[in-house]
């Protein structure tokens, strides 16, 4: 009998882990969805005051995509978010983390990075984008690019105050004229 409640707990154990996961997790890219982004971004503000380690926010959004669902069809546009994160994935480290912050647009996490670190990597990221050759169904392959808005956290700015530090160099990259890094500053 005890092994019986014993089971019947792991299974309920189970299922709201993966229930859990579920809800955290976004359905088309399997990257981080914003359901748990806040809380991961405080965790990583008090890892950061505790480790006096610097952390930066990335907004990262592709440039003109409405353009390839227009040409390509919103399945055509389905798989250049998947090939993108994909590559995020791949070229990200294992504790830098990755939320789909909206449609195009994603949230990385980079803990233990410094902003001038933080650039170099995300300049290496806006390259193998810009050169990624995405394999479209049966459409032949396209290519594609990014804009990049950078911020670091700091003690004295809340972690909202810092994604809208990233989302204003944001703005500043596209009307650079696309695919750049800005950096957010006075
Ligand atoms: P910009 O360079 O200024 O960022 O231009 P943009 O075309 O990338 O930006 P805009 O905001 O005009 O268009 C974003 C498009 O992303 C519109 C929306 O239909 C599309 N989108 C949002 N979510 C999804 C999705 O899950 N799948 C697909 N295929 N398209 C999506
Ligand atoms: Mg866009
Ligand atoms: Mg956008």
């Amino acid at each position: 009998m005890d092994t019986a409640i014993q089971f019947k707990f792991e299974v309920g154990r189970l299922q709201t882990n993966i229930i859990n996961q579920i809800c955290v997790v976004d359905h088309l890219t399997g990257v981080w969805n914003r359901t748990g982004m806040l809380h991961k971004l405080e965790e990583e503000y008090e890892r950061m005051i505790r480790s006096e380690q610097a952390c930066c926010i990335c907004m990262m959004d592709l440039d003109h995509f409405k353009q390839v669902n227009d040409v390509y069809g919103h399945p055509g546009g389905d798989q250049v978010l998947q090939a993108t994160t994909r590559l995020l994935n791949s070229s990200l480290r294992k504790y830098d983390s990755v939320f789909r912050y909206g449609g195009e647009e994603f949230l990385l996490c980079l803990p233990s990075t410094t902003l001038d670190d933080a650039k170099a990597l995300m300049e290496r990221l806006r390259g193998e984008l810009e050169t990624l050759e995405i394999e479209l169904k049966g459409k032949g392959s396209i290519s594609i690019s990014a804009s990049f808005g950078l911020a670091v956290m700091s003690p004295d700015e809340h972690v909202g105050g810092t994604i809208e530090q990233a989302d204003h160099a944001l703005l500043c990259a596209k009307a650079n004229g696309r695919n750049n890094v800005c950096v957010w500053s006075l």
